[in-house]
C-alpha cells in the first residue's frame, strides 16, 4: 500500500541528505571553485560536466540536461519512485518514517532475515575458501575460470556435505535454527528437528538492489539424480519474479551501455563479468518474467538475449523475447557457435569476440524465420500460412513501423505470401495492442515532455520560472493568474505555496521551492534555471507574454467546448442561439486577450 510521507519528515530528510554525499556514492566528484565535478552518470561522456552544487544543494550536468534535487538524483540514478527515493535517503540518514515506526516488528524480521542469509554466506565463504572437503568445489570453480580471489566478490561459497554444517555453526554463534529456518536455508524433519538445504553444492549469493544478500542458489557437484540447481524459496525479502542476479553489480554499466545482455546461468554472468562485459543478468534458471522487464526498462530499453545454443536454450529466448517485446523492449537474439554455452565461450574467446558476438545479434524476427526454416516448418505453403500468422503476433508487437514495414516486405518476399494479407492480420493485431501502447504513452517523461512544449504547458512553466527567479514580482503574477487556470498538479501547488508565503518572499530563500518538487522533470527545468540564470534576469515582458499566453488557452478551451456541444447538438433550434451569442462573447474576449487588456501591471 502506498503512504503518505508527511511533509516534515520530507523536510527532516532533505536537511540530512546533502547532495555531494549522495551523489558522492555515485561517482567521483572533485571541487572546483564553489561546485564539485564529475562524469554525468546519466550520459556518456570523458570530461567531466556533472556539477553539483552544495550551496543550492542541486546537480546539473551541462551536457545532457539532466538536473534536479538530491531526491530527483535518487529517483533517476536508482530509478524509483518519489516516496521510495524519500525512504532511500531516510534509511542512509538513519531517520525512520512513520511507516516504518508501525511496522517496526516487520522491520526487525526482515532484518533477522538479511543476517541469516549474511551469517551463512560467511559460513559458505569460509568452507570454500579453507575447508579440505571443499577441494572439489574449488577445482569445480578452477575449471570454470573462478579463482580464490573472486568467491568474495561474487558471494561464492560452498556448503559441506553432511545434514547439519550451518545448524553447527549458527548455534556456536547463538543463532537459533529457527531464524534460519525462516530464511529458507534449513528445512524442518518430521521430528520437528531441521536439516541444511543446501549440501554438498557450490553456493552463488544472489544480491537486492541494496547489495543485501536475499538468496542463494546452489549447484551440485556429483551428477546424482538431484536437480542440477536448487534454490531458497521465497521469503519476505526474496521473490523470484522481481529478481535478477547481477543486476545489483550491473545496473550502472547497464545504464551506460544502453543495453542489457540477459543470459541464463550464474557462471556465464561471473564469466562474462570476468571477461570485461559487465551490462549483464542472470534469470538464473527461472524464466523471465514481466516484473523482470519493468525492472530492466527503468534502466534501458534495448536488450540481447545470450542464452544455451542447444535448441532449449532457443525455446527460452523466444519465451523472453516475446515478453521483452510485449512490454516494449527492442529485442535481439545473440547467437553462440553449436553446443557452446556463453560461459565457455566468454573464458575461451575473450571480450573481443563477445564483443562482435553481440554486435551479429539477431532481432527477434528474424531469428524466429531463421529456426523455422531449420525445422524445415516453412516448405508447404499451410505451413507457411501456419508460420506466417505465428510471427505477425509478434511482428505487430514492433513499435517502430518504419523498421515493422521493412519486415513485412522481407518476410512476404521470403515466404511467397501476400503483403496485404500479412497487413490486414497485423491490423487486427493492432487493434489488441493498442490499450497497451496508449497505457505506456501516458507515462513519464514522454508525455510531460510534450506537454511542456505546447503553449500552456511552456507558460506554466515560464511562470513559476519567473517566480522564483523574481520573488519581489510574484504579486504581479497572483494578479492576473489564478493557481486554478494551472493544469499541472504539482505546478499548481507549488503556486499555492509561493502565494501563500507572499509575505516573507522577499525574504525567502526560493530554492526551498526547487527542493521540494517530485516532479523530476520540472525538478530538471528548473535546477537548469537556477544555475544558468541570474536572479531577476527574466524581464516582465517574459511574464506578460506567459500570462497571455496562458489566458488564450483557457479563452481557446472554452471556446472548444462551446463548439463541441454545438456540434453534439442534435436539435438545432434548441438552445443553439444562446450557445453562438456565448461563442461570439468569447471571440470578443479572446481579441481583447491578445492585445493584452487582461493584464495587470501594479
Ligand atoms: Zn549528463
Amino acid at each position: 500500500m502506498a503512504s503518505i510521507i508527511p511533509n516534515e519528515k520530507i523536510e527532516q530528510v532533505r536537511i540530512a541528505s546533502d547532495i555531494v554525499d549522495v551523489v558522492s556514492g555515485y561517482l567521483t566528484l572533485k571541487k572546483q571553485g564553489q561546485n564539485f565535478f564529475g562524469i554525468c552518470p546519466f550520459h556518456q561522456e570523458k570530461t567531466p560536466s556533472f556539477s553539483v552544487n552544495p550551496a543550492m544543494q542541486i546537480f546539473h550536468c551541462f551536457g545532457c540536461g539532466a538536473g534536479g534535487n538530491v531526491f530527483t538524483f535518487i529517483m533517476r540514478i536508482e530509478g524509483v519512485t518519489f516516496p521510495e527515493s524519500v525512504k532511500l535517503l531516510a534509511q542512509a540518514a538513519g531517520i525512520v518514517l512513520p511507516e516504518e515506526e508501525e511496522n517496526i516488528e516487520a522491520l526487525h524480521e526482515k532484518e533477522a532475515l538479511f543476517f541469516a542469509n549474511k551469517f551463512a554466506a560467511t559460513h559458505f565463504l569460509e568452507n570454500l575458501t579453507s575447508s579440505p572437503q571443499a577441494e572439489k568445489a574449488r577445482s569445480y570453480l578452477a575449471n570454470r575460470g573462478i579463482t580464490a580471489e573472486m568467491y568474495e566478490q561474487y558471494g561464492i561459497g560452498y556448503a559441506l556435505a553432511g545434514w547439519d554444517n550451518l545448524i553447527k555453526t549458527a548455534r556456536e554463534h547463538s543463532i537459533n535454527p529457527a531464524r534460519l529456518f525462516k530464511a529458507g536455508l534449513v528445512l524442518e524433519n518430521k521430528e520437528g528437528g531441521f536439516y541444511d538445504r543446501f549440501r554438498d553444492r557450490v553456493t552463488f549469493a544472489v544480491y537486492n538492489l541494496s547489495g543485501q544478500i536475499v538468496a542463494f542458489g546452489a549447484r551440485r557437484l556429483v551428477d546424482d539424480d538431484s536437480p542440477k540447481y536448487i534454490n531458497s524459496p521465497e521469503t519476505d525479502i526474496y521473490q523470484k519474479r522481481f529478481t535478477l542476479y547481477g543486476l545489483y553489480w550491473g545496473r550502472e554499466h547497464i545504464r551506460k551501455a544502453e543495453e542489457v545482455v540477459i543470459v541464463e546461468g550464474y557462471t556465464d554472468l561471473i564469466s562474462l563479468s570476468q571477461a570485461g562485459l559487465k551490462n549483464v543478468v542472470a534469470t538464473s534458471g527461472t524464466a523471465l518474467t514481466e516484473e523482470h522487464v519493468r525492472l530492466l526498462k527503468r534502466y534501458t530499453p534495448n536488450a540481447i538475449l545470450l542464452y544455451d545454443s542447444d535448441s532449449a536454450g532457443a525455446a527460452a529466448a523466444i519465451r523472453g523475447a516475446d515478453l521483452l517485446l510485449e512490454n516494449g523492449m527492442e529485442v535481439r537474439i545473440a547467437q553462440l557457435p553449436p553446443n557452446q554455452d556463453p560461459d565457455e565461450f566468454a573464458r575461451q574467446k575473450g571480450e573481443p569476440a563477445i564483443r562482435s558476438m553481440l554486435s551479429q545479434a539477431m532481432p527477434l524476427i528474424e531469428f524466429k524465420i531463421k529456426s523455422l526454416e531449420e525445422k524445415g516448418l516453412l516448405r508447404t505453403a499451410a505451413q507457411r500460412a501456419d508460420s506466417t500468422r505465428n510471427l505477425l503476433s509478434s511482428i505487430s508487437k514492433i513499435k517502430d513501423h518504419i523498421q515493422r514495414s521493412f519486415i513485412v516486405r522481407d518476410l512476404a518476399d521470403r515466404l511467397h505470401v501476400d503483403e496485404a494479407v500479412m497487413w490486414s492480420e497485423i491490423r487486427k493485431y493492432d487493434k489488441q495492442n493498442r490499450l497497451v501502447v496508449k497505457r505506456e504513452d501516458s507515462n513519464f517523461p514522454k508525455d510531460l515532455e510534450k506537454y511542456f512544449e505546447t503553449r500552456r504547458g511552456s507558460a506554466e512553466l515560464g511562470l513559476l520560472e519567473y517566480m522564483l527567479l523574481s520573488p519581489h514580482d510574484a504579486h504581479k503574477i497572483f494578479q492576473n493568474v489564478s493557481a486554478d487556470d494551472l493544469k499541472h498538479g504539482e505546478i499548481r501547488h507549488l503556486f499555492k505555496q509561493v502565494q501563500s508565503d507572499l509575505d516573507i518572499l522577499p525574504e525567502q530563500d526560493m530554492l526551498i521551492y526547487l527542493s521540494t518538487i517530485k516532479e523530476p522533470l520540472i525538478a530538471q527545468r528548473l535546477s537548469q534555471t537556477f544555475t544558468q540564470r541570474h536572479k531577476n534576469s527574466l524581464s516582465w515582458k517574459f511574464a506578460v507574454d506567459c500570462i497571455k499566453s496562458l489566458q488564450l488557452s483557457v479563452v481557446d478551451e472554452e471556446i472548444e467546448t462551446v463548439r463541441n456541444t454545438l456540434r453534439g447538438n442534435r436539435d438545432p433550434a434548441l438552445e443553439s442561439e444562446d450557445m453562438t451569442k456565448k461563442l461570439l462573447t468569447l471571440y470578443d474576449r479572446r481579441k481583447r486577450v491578445q492585445k493584452g487588456e487582461f493584464i495587470t501591471e501594479n
